[in-house]
């Protein structure tokens, strides 16, 4: 789900290319059972639970990137430079992005999801298990959107697309070029959502990642963004005032 750039401290590039392959295999085989499975469902059950899994699939980019953006530091242990860094350096040269080949662009989404893919192997389907079959599609459609965020962003900041995909975009079904852009307006925490970007508008009008960044700093004292804007923790709250003591006269 990260922002591949050059300084992304990645996986090798074979095992991007083995996530890739792998990724697809275990597509087509959970595909293949959710066909096996359809008879067992209403129409509606397919076509909610496939729609379910793309929305999680943005939230799951919007919450991702605004961890990442918001939380941490280029030099937290492990995280800072395979997730931070490509997630800050991408605010400063969005178009590094577009340099970046299938594999670079895509394997480390494949390898995320493919232990995902490949536990969903396990459930069960068919007439006895409506559910699970359900479940299917979803983790599919999940997957699938898992798996297009990278590429989807990458055509959003590409100077020219194929016109199959400036039709997506033009419609939104994919991120729009417009819609993207919001987020690379400094301060850059609008519009983290990065699959399709649907989520963007109603988790804005909530203002959910405000209210998240308010309870965490409540929690843990750390401002967000506090590398960026180079901010020391926040202060302790105040000790409240000791009791009287009733005792005394
Ligand atoms: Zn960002
Ligand atoms: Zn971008």
């Amino acid at each position: 789900m990260s922002t591949p750039t050059s300084t992304q401290a990645r996986p090798s590039q074979w095992q991007e290319k083995l996530g890739v392959v792998l990724f697809f295999v275990l597509c087509a085989l959970l595909a293949r059972r959710v066909v096996q499975a359809a008879g067992s469902q209403t129409v509606v059950m397919i076509a909610v639970s496939g729609v379910l899994g793309f929305v999680t699939a943005d939230l799951v980019s919007g919450l991702v990137h605004w961890l990442f953006d918001t939380w941490f530091s280029r030099t937290t242990p492990v995280l800072g430079k395979t997730f931070v860094t490509p997630f800050r350096v991408h605010h400063e040269d969005p178009l590094d992005i577009t340099r970046h080949g299938f594999v670079a662009t895509n394997g480390h989404n494949c390898l995320v999801s493919v232990p995902v893919l490949a536990l969903a192997l396990l459930l069960p389907s068919g007439p006895e298990a409506p559910l699970a079959s359900s479940a299917l599609t979803f983790v599919l459609m999940l997957c699938l959107g898992v798996f297009g965020t990278n590429q989807f962003h990458k055509w959003s900041h590409a100077p020219h697309v194929s016109p199959v995909v400036a039709w997506l975009q033009a419609r939104g079904i994919i991120l729009g070029r417009e819609h993207h852009d919001v987020h690379h307006t400094a301060p850059h925490t609008r519009h983290y959502c990065i699959t399709t970007g649907w989520l963007n508008r109603p988790l804005e009008a909530i203002g959910f990642f405000g209210h998240l960044e308010t309870l965490i700093t409540a929690v843990t004292r750390q401002q967000p963004r506090a590398e960026e804007l180079n901010l020391p923790p926040a202060p302790a709250a105040p000790e409240s005032a000791p009791a009287p003591d009733l005792a005394t006269p």
